[in-house]
């Protein structure tokens, strides 16, 4: 090739490329990549503040790397008992400098958002103590380790009993039943600040942080843990910056920024964060044992990318209700409202369409991009789930993922996409399978 077939070359992808032709060789007809377009051009605004959040949440971490000296050394890990190993014990200097707290625990051996919560209510709480959740109903898997579902090993079982207190018709809390059920023996309110598989708003920091300084101001001996699960970095401030005891989360999400390939992370008070460490290893023992084996270096850098690949999930899953709203499919949040986590739910209505959304998603992802997601029975669910995930973490959901239970309304909830990029084009192959099928209307 001379330099001008190269030059002539390249311009004929570009070409290509901005008319939409590599959407197409996709599989994305002419009318949807337009119709993506038009969405994004309307968006510019509110992507503006998403990278202004993540310009924010980049400098404190990196500020927090900084204050920690952090260095190559950090990244070799330990094996056997893991004592001395800095690179793990720095990591969680580095989240208490990031979330504000005195003190954090972030382990390879806390397996799963779940497991840092049950550590964090198991170790805290004593046989004659009560918790409160003060957010409604917990996330289904807390069910278990509560013991609100009877199960093996639930805090139930230890004496340690429950109560809930249900968030308001709008999605806010209920300061009159909460003060009433404050008992005696209550020592730990919990919030949820995600809505999970519910349909009510996920809470805002600042909702959160007024009714963490309710509880304390009645009674500043409760513990007050929120569940911050997919709702990092998504705002400047986090719960721990309004006096959270413990902040709870996965980093196979937001934290982990993708490159987490397991664990979790507790932010808070030297003692609640004490309490969890002797719990996870043994009293005596605590947090001077734990080997890294290599991952101290995944959980550092993706943790500095974190901030970044939130705002990119965040635009993928505005960009999403956009587009889906205007062809009048339900979305929570809604196209316009204002953003607490990650997660964007559609209301298909039709088990089709929640099938489609999910095969799209799939199709689009760079890995078992060739499989089929089929509904199937699982473990705790009383009806059919559809999940799709193309993830290089299992189960990862800040990777772009979705999944809804086949009853109505036939909702996927989606979250991730380590790129804006990869969101958007997944959701523009979802979008793409539902035209195919016919449930589009007036495209
Ligand atoms: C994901 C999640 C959890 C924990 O789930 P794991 O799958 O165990 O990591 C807990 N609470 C909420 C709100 C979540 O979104």
């Amino acid at each position: 090739m001379t330099q001008q077939d190269i030059a002539e070359h390249i311009q004929d992808v570009m070409n290509r490329y901005t008319a939409g032709g590599l959407y197409e060789q996709m599989g994305i007809s002419p009318r949807v990549i337009e119709l993506g377009d038009e969405v994004c051009d309307s968006l510019k605004e509110r992507f503006a503040l998403f990278d202004k959040t993540a310009q924010a949440n980049q400098l404190k971490v990196i500020g927090a790397m900084q204050k920690n000296r952090i260095s190559a050394e950090h990244f070799n890990g330990s094996t056997g008992y893991g004592y001395n190993d800095a690179g793990r014990d720095d990591l969680e200097k580095v989240y208490a400098d990031t979330f504000h707290t005195q003190d954090a625990l972030v382990r390879a051996q806390i397996t799963c958002g779940t497991h840092a919560l049950s550590l964090a209510l198991g170790a805290n709480l004593r046989p004659g103590d009560e918790m409160v959740s003060i957010s409604g109903k917990p996330y289904d898997t807390l069910e278990e380790v509560i013991g609100i579902r009877p199960s093996r090993g639930s805090l139930a079982e230890y004496g340690i009993t429950y109560s809930q207190v249900e968030l308001k018709e709008d999605g806010s809390f209920d300061f009159d039943a909460i003060q009433k059920a404050l008992k005696p023996n209550t020592r730990l309110a919990a919030i949820q600040r995600s809505k999970g598989y519910l349909t009510r708003p996920s809470l805002s920091v600042e909702q959160i942080a007024e009714a963490i300084s309710f509880v304390k101001e009645l009674r500043p001996d409760i513990i007050v843990m929120v569940d911050n699960c997919y709702g990092e970095f998504v705002d400047v401030v986090e719960p721990s910056d309004f006096g959270a005891d413990m902040t709870v989360g996965s980093l196979i999400k937001n934290p982990g920024g993708g490159l987490a390939p397991m664990g979790g992370y507790i932010a808070g008070t030297e003692e609640c964060v004490e309490n969890c460490a002797v719990r996870l290893t043994s009293p005596g023992l605590g947090r001077e044992v734990g080997a890294s084996l290599q991952v101290n270096r995944s959980l550092y850098q993706g943790l500095f990318l974190a901030p970044t690949v939130t705002a990119g999930a965040l635009k993928g899953a505005v960009f999403a209700a956009n587009l889906f709203e205007r062809f009048g499919y339900r979305c929570i949040p809604d196209a316009n409202e204002r953003r607490n986590d990650i997660i964007q739910a559609i209301e298909f209505g039709c088990a089709d369409g929640l099938k489609r959304f999910c095969e799209g998603i799939q199709a689009a992802a760079p890995v078992d991009s060739y499989v089929t997601p089929e509904p199937w029975a699982m473990p705790g669910y009383d009806s059919d789930v559809i999940m799709a995930a193309g993830a290089f973490i299992q189960g990862s959901s800040i990777e772009l993922s979705a999944d809804g239970p086949l009853h109505e309304p036939y909702a996927a909830y989606f979250q991730g996409g380590l790129t804006w990029e990869h969101a958007r084009f997944g959701i523009l192959k979802a979008f793409q399978k539902l035209c195919d099928a016919g449930l589009i209307n007036g495209i």
